[in-house]
């Protein structure tokens, strides 16, 4: 049986080869950070993680993940309402919600799991979901896995969400769903106006702020502070694994009945692990830190501005951004593949996204900025940068 599916898989995995899609790791041997060892011995400053405020090799963070091993152990061997709920799970979750200014907060094992479970016992048949064309594949998923109506608008395009909003007005709850930042783009997501038409139409929102929370808004409490909407989104779902540390985890926060429902009824809550209690430690100790200064979120925002406006003097074509994501147009996929590996060979390392995963003819390098970058680490990307677009003649 396996020599038939064996050439099978040998088959799709050539053609994966041959368009050009195959993924490969490249392995680092140091810890995350601004500048990063690779195993080639090779030394990169990195602008392709999602580690925007720097935290995912911070002392404080280490130290409290470390006392937590001692005092709580090493794993939890339980899903939450069975034996895997420590009272440091139930203090980050209410870390969060202070953060959110929510009600209340779920932690999963990630955030593909919040939107996994988060629609399926939430919404029925007699229910729809309107969804924004760019957002996440786990809120395409979790989609899937509910039986309410799918209505889909183009990315950020609120006269195409009001229609759909009218289509749907026959429906019993209409709920509009949204990533806060979309990552290929770095745009925001417009939820003043996608606030209006909720209330013009009668219909619940979601925000997914995986790569808005930490980053959007001056405290970076993401798109519900920068839009000053804190407190009055239904949903929101985030996870730990980007500007919060980098290391595992997800939640759903928002209004305290949909959470409590969601402890009865949500499938990657109730049937997978419970996150270690060292990562929720660590979680309570990012919390705290963000409370108590904002140098972390300021200095991200500095470094953002500072490297944003020194690409486009340079004369790149920069997509128009509110967050740490700065996509650098180059359109042609050999060419942001090409540019990729020159600017590695200069030590600096990012990552060229082309079809299927952007548009047919919109390839582009994303730089993603971090609060660990100092400021000769941008100088050095700019330079390098630079170098590159006039040696392959993209400047403008
Ligand atoms: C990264 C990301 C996720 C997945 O988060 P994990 O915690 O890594 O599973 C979900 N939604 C969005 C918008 C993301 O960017």
């Amino acid at each position: 049986m396996y020599k038939n599916y064996k050439e099978h898989l040998d088959k799709s995995l050539n053609e994966i080869r041959e368009a050009g899609l195959y993924k490969k790791e490249r392995i680092i041997i140091s810890p995350q950070g601004a500048e990063i060892e690779l195993n080639t011995g090779q030394k990169v400053l990195n602008f392709c993680a999602n580690n925007y405020l720097g935290l995912s090799n911070n002392k404080s963070l280490v130290e409290a993940a470390k006392s937590a091993l001692d005092d709580h152990g090493y794993g939890m061997s339980s899903v939450r309402f069975i034996c895997g709920t420590t009272d440091l799970h139930k203090e980050l979750e209410k870390k969060i919600a202070e953060f959110f200014g929510t009600e209340d907060t779920i932690l999963y094992a990630a955030c593909f799991d919040a939107n996994g479970g988060v629609f399926e016992p939430l919404l029925g048949e007699e229910d729809t979901i309107i969804s924004d064309s760019l957002n996440h594949a786990s809120i395409i998923d979790g989609v899937r896995l509910c039986k309410a109506q799918r209505y889909r608008y183009q990315n950020a395009d609120m006269a195409d969400l009001e229609e759909q909003l009218k289509l749907a007005q026959n429906q019993r709850f209409r709920l509009i769903v949204t990533d806060g930042v979309f990552s290929m783009d770095g745009n925001v997501a417009p939820l003043d106006k996608i606030y209006e038409l909720a209330n013009r139409y009668d219909a619940m929102i979601m925000v997914d702020e995986s790569h808005s929370a930490g980053v959007v808004g001056n405290t970076g409490r993401g798109v519900t502070e920068l839009y000053d909407l804190k407190g009055k989104i239904e949903i929101i779902t985030g996870t730990l694994g980007k500007s919060f540390g980098g290391a595992i985890g997800g939640f759903t926060t928002g209004k305290k009945e949909i959470i409590e429902l969601l402890r009865q009824r949500s499938r990657p809550y109730l049937f997978s692990n419970s996150i270690p209690p060292l990562v929720a430690a660590a979680g309570i100790k990012m919390v705290e830190m963000m409370t108590e200064t904002n140098t972390l979120q300021d200095k991200l925002h500095w470094n953002a501005e500072y490297f944003i406006a020194g690409m486009k003097k340079a004369g790149f074509d920069i997509k128009p951004t509110k967050s740490a994501i700065c996509a650098v147009m180059l359109y042609d996929a050999k060419l942001s593949q090409d540019f990729a590996a020159k600017l590695l060979n200069e030590g600096i390392y990012v990552i060229g996204f082309y079809y299927p995963v952007v548009p047919k003819g919109q390839a582009r390098i994303r730089v993603q900025l971090s609060a660990a970058h100092e400021k000769e680490h941008l100088d050095k990307a700019l330079k390098a940068f630079e170098k590159i677009g006039k040696e392959l003649g993209v400047l403008k």
